[in-house]
């Protein structure tokens, strides 16, 4: 008998996916210049040179046996040793390369740590607005999600919120900073606040309260802003690190789990990732791509387009006159709604060309979101149609 749960999950696109797809579809009709599509966050920047370089000299270098072979499940040793050098020399901590775990991209990551951390009838917390894959990936584990709203006025933390949220059911709270959908970057005071919380929960319920770190925007942060490095502050950490966005590579799915080494029993934590990837049929992460991460640890996309990009579309959309909260990373402007439904509002949009996604999905409602990771030419030639947009409503 087919898996009913199943089957509509692979039957229903996400709304980000239909728009996507509705958006191909009017480009046929209309012509590609008379769709702005703002649905995906698929990254429109080139990968930077070294990844290339690495990927020439590593096929012309490596017997492809041995390039394309099986590595072991958690990943090449060489790789996993790259890693934690960079991230104790980048966070002046002692990153340990037994306790990171190289994945399919932060989603496998993010589904193996929650399978390994949480069991069937526990809750996981999310912020909303959040990325709608976690709602998917936490209810494969048996667990349930309990939303806790983010700060309305800046979409931070709001710890007294997951502090009420809070109960014995919790194994995790899932950060996502810099944020998809909202751009917000958490700050360090709201990360303490929160590690504190945590650890008095944990101690209250005899039991460690993971965080779970989401942390595929983290190099992608502006005018200066810091994300923090949450195992500083909290050692029940688990980040799920990702280098699609980072280095425009999405279609390839190379990340990585790193348990913190101050974690409460860090090696067993580490082994129920790497039981629960097994056990979710992971074997390793793509050969190749595992084997370029040491020569892009330190290199971007040139992110200046998409600062370019923000410019442009938040301070035209502020003229025009609509309500923005100012994001400090990401790709992703997060917009209210001038009227209650989004889903409306996003309807309206599609008669100019404008493909914006309502905001119910990401758990919240009332806003749109614009991925502004798309071409600068694209995004200035959509102004004018944003400018007749609001005027509808003004
Ligand atoms: N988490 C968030 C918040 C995302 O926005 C995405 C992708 O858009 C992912 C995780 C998954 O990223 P990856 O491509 O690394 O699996």
């Amino acid at each position: 008998m087919i898996n009913e749960k199943m089957r509509l999950l692979g039957a229903n696109r996400s709304t980000i996916r239909e728009l996507f797809e509705f958006g191909q579809k009017l480009k046929r009709e209309l012509g590609e210049d008379a769709v702005f599509d703002y649905s995906l966050g698929n990254p429109s920047v080139e990968p930077p040179k070294e990844l290339t370089d690495a990927m020439i000299s590593l096929i012309e270098s490596t017997p492809a046996i041995k390039l394309h072979g099986y590595t072991s499940a958690e990943g090449d040793r060489s790789v996993r040793e790259k890693i934690a050098e960079h991230i104790s020399e980048r966070f002046d901590t002692e990153a340990n390369p037994n306790l990171i775990y190289l994945t399919a991209g932060a989603a496998a990551a993010l589904t193996s740590v929650l399978s390994a951390v949480t069991t069937p009838g526990e809750s996981v917390i999310v912020i909303s607005p959040f990325f709608p894959e976690y709602r998917v990936f936490v209810e494969a584990c048996g667990a349930t999600l309990k939303v806790v709203p983010a700060r309305e006025k800046d979409f931070g933390l709001d710890v007294d919120a997951i502090k009420s949220a809070l109960d014995e059911s919790v194994a995790a709270v899932i950060i996502n900073s810099p944020n998809n959908p909202t751009g917000a970057v958490y700050s360090k005071s709201d990360i303490k606040a929160l590690a504190e919380l945590l650890s008095k929960k944990s101690k209250k319920y005899e039991k460690p309260i993971y965080i779970i770190a989401d942390e595929p925007y983290r190099e992608l942060v502006y005018d200066g802003a810091k994300v923090p490095f949450i195992p500083r502050y909290y050692d029940n950490t688990i980040i799920c690190y990702s280098f699609s966005k980072s280095i425009s590579i999405p279609g390839e799915r190379i990340g990585y789990a790193y348990v913190s080494p101050n974690a409460e029993s860090s090696e067993d934590v580490f082994r129920a990732i790497c039981g629960a990837g097994r056990s979710l049929g992971y074997v390793c992460a793509p050969s190749l791509f595992q084997r370029i991460i040491p020569d892009c640890l330190d290199v971007t996309a040139d992110l200046a387009i998409y600062e370019e990009n923000r410019k442009i579309l938040y301070d035209a959309l502020t003229e025009y006159g609509y309500d923005v909260v100012y994001p400090s990373g990401a790709f992703y402007l997060f917009v209210k709604s001038p009227i209650p439904s989004a889903e409306d509002f996003s309807d309206i949009a599609k008669k100019y060309g404008l493909l914006l996604v309502p905001s119910d999905d990401f758990g919240c409602e009332g806003y749109v979101r614009l991925a502004y990771c798309q071409s600068t030419d694209m995004i200035k030639r959509s102004l004018s149609a944003f400018e007749t947009l609001i005027k509808e409503f003004q």
